[in-house]
């Protein structure tokens, strides 16, 4: 099964890199798989003992050779990557990013603390915020997001990633997650192994947890009306962490799932072996 899932999605990476990176790949030391439209998850392969650099910063390598990085939902330069080898030669690549079409989407009817928060619920949106941050930092050296991804429950896409959104008639921030709409109470599944790094209920997010698959790689489940994991547990692929709800910022029952590279949010769709989640 783990071969069948890399197979699976190196074939989908061959077809959207560029020519050049694509015949390049066969058999060299450096190779990669995932998704390279803007908004995806690229997953590396060096030879062991390699270092790895993206656009001039140094990754976190696994033993296996594995590293991560992303590109942002409007990223259009290439990122580019060196290869230092143990034997002292050295690789350099540039995977440029496929750009893509976003949708607008107009959203309304939501409650007012929501659309004009007081100072104090800014406080503490600011606050909450800050703390996500902190945990998107870090740099830990799980392997969860080596493999691809499993959709975190069965469901209806009811918001995509990079649409623009229109809230109440006021243009927002572009949407940067999946919104899964499942009845309430719906099990959450980890879409990875992966650490904890937070299991909270905020302001906007509702209850909301962040796991952490390694090398900067998150995911994050919002508006669940239950959570029973807590930060520092380790879960596996498919361990149930929540259920689904519409707490926080919420307009039914739904999860926003988000998928981050560090501080990058990306299209957690673009990791998942099918562009949907099956059907309930
Ligand atoms: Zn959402």
């Amino acid at each position: 099964m783990r071969i069948a899932r890399r197979e699976f999605l190196a074939a989908g990476v061959a077809a959207v890199l560029t020519p050049n990176l694509a015949r390049a790949d066969g058999g060299t030391r450096l190779s990669f798989r995932g998704s390279t439209e803007q908004g995806g998850l690229v997953i590396g392969k060096a030879a062991p003992g390699a270092k790895i650099s993206v656009d001039g910063a140094s990754l976190l390598v696994s033993p296996q050779g594995d590293f991560a990085f992303g590109f942002s939902y409007d990223r259009v330069d290439a990122a580019h990557v060196v290869a230092q080898f143990a034997d002292g030669t050295s690789e350099a690549r540039d995977v440029s990013p496929v750009v893509r079409q976003y949708e607008t989407q107009s959203i309304n009817g939501l409650p007012e603390k929501f659309v004009s928060p007081s100072p104090e619920e800014l406080a503490r949106i600011h606050r909450e915020a800050s703390l996500i941050v902190e945990a998107r930092k870090r740099d830990t050296d799980g392997v969860g997001f080596d493999e691809p991804l499993d959709w975190p429950f069965p469901g209806i896409i009811t918001g995509v990633y990079g649409s623009r959104r229109i809230l109440d008639g006021t243009p927002m921030a572009p949407h940067l997650g999946v919104d899964i709409a499942a009845p309430e109470g719906t099990p959450i599944h980890a879409a990875a192994d992966a650490a904890v790094s937070i299991a909270d209920d905020y302001y906007l997010d509702g209850g909301f947890t962040l796991l952490d698959h390694g090398h900067g790689v998150s995911t994050c489940y919002l508006h669940q009306s239950k959570r029973f994991v807590k930060a520092g547990d380790k879960v596996a692929r498919g361990d149930v962490i929540g259920l689904v709800g519409q707490t926080g910022r919420a307009t039914g029952p739904h999860t926003h799932w988000g998928l981050c590279w560090f501080q990058v949010k990306l299209d957690p769709s673009r990791s998942t072996l099918t562009p949907e989640p099956p059907k309930a």
